[in-house]
């Protein structure tokens, strides 16, 4: 038994509806899958129902962009309870603070002559998290550019001409907020950020997790992080990342966590539920 704990729908910058994010997922086998859309949870009651009808164990959660020391640091939050309000508020702030990016990152390409509204890029990304991605598609389809990839290398990569830089939430506070939803946080794709230094202050702060599988990890990194979760006293997780047909070919599924990991992550959520009574109850399962 399997499991692909981060995975991305078009409630955020993925091109699968939950639906069909969920009907691939058991083309692939998988016993158990998470949603962890950027700085959202509002696929979560659909993607829910979606596993459930496929025989699929759900797993709530999101992917909460933030930083640590200057570093940017994406943290997952699993098991989270999808209506906690705190977290609901927090992330509604989050998803302005995108939107209004989005509209300066169109600014800055109307500067540069380049004939884009941010209205076609809220219809093409019809979401409340829309990033970058989304201006990336619009370009493309404006055929103002060749492909994503030149859009980020043209204007939206750090430090090219319609790159904005966004405000985060810094990653103890994120660890904090989870934490208060019922959840365990988790940190992402470790290797991509290339910032291990944060971890040991990470692992301070409350953080659970390391996600030690990840489809852009080298067998060398896995390794390298399945060592410092051990170090850390950090439990073991891993997804694809999977975007949908964005990035070439459909990537859910071809991380494959073996279901042990999943079952001590949910007896770390149930210890802690237990030990912290005042905190609500954890469930793998958004209310319907
Ligand atoms: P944002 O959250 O708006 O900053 O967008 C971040 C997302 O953009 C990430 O999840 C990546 O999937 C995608 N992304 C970042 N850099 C690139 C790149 N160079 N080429 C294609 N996609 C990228
Ligand atoms: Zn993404
Ligand atoms: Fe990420
Ligand atoms: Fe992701």
């Amino acid at each position: 038994m399997f499991a692909d704990l981060h995975l991305h729908t078009n409630f955020s910058d993925g091109t699968y509806t939950p639906e069909e994010l969920a009907a691939r997922g058991r083309h692939a086998g998988l016993a158990a899958m998470a949603l962890t859309d950027h700085d959202t949870v509002e696929g979560c009651a659909r993607m829910a129902a979606a596993c459930d009808a496929l025989g699929i164990e759900f797993i709530s959660g999101t992917e909460l962009t933030a930083e640590h020391g200057g570093h940017e640091v994406h943290l997952l939050g699993y098991f989270i309870d999808t209506r906690h309000e705190r977290l609901l508020a927090e992330i509604a702030q989050f998803q302005t603070v995108r939107q209004n990016r989005v509209r300066e990152m169109v600014a800055r390409l109307n500067r540069l002559r380049v004939p884009l509204d941010a209205e076609t890029v809220f219809a093409l990304a019809n979401c409340r998290s829309p990033g970058r991605p989304h201006v990336a598609r619009a370009l493309v389809n404006a055929g103002l550019c060749g492909s994503l990839d030149e859009a980020f290398e043209r204007f939206l990569k750090k430090h090219r001409p319609a790159w904005v830089p966004k405000f985060k939430m810094s990653a103890a506070h994120a660890i904090a907020l989870v934490h208060a939803a019922g959840g365990l946080a988790v940190m992402a794709h470790p290797g991509l950020n290339r910032t291990d230094d944060v971890i040991p202050g990470l692992a301070q702060a409350g953080l659970d997790g390391l996600e030690c599988f990840h489809s852009k990890h080298s067998t060398a990194m896995m390794e390298h992080y399945l060592a410092l979760a051990e170090e850390h006293r950090l439990l073991v997780t891993g997804g694809s990342d999977c975007h949908g047909d964005s990035k070439g070919k459909p990537l859910v599924g071809t991380v494959k966590l073996p279901y042990d990991y999943v079952a001590r992550l949910k007896a770390r959520v149930a210890a802690s539920a237990a030990s912290a009574p005042e905190r609500p109850p954890a469930g793998s399962r958004p209310p319907p």
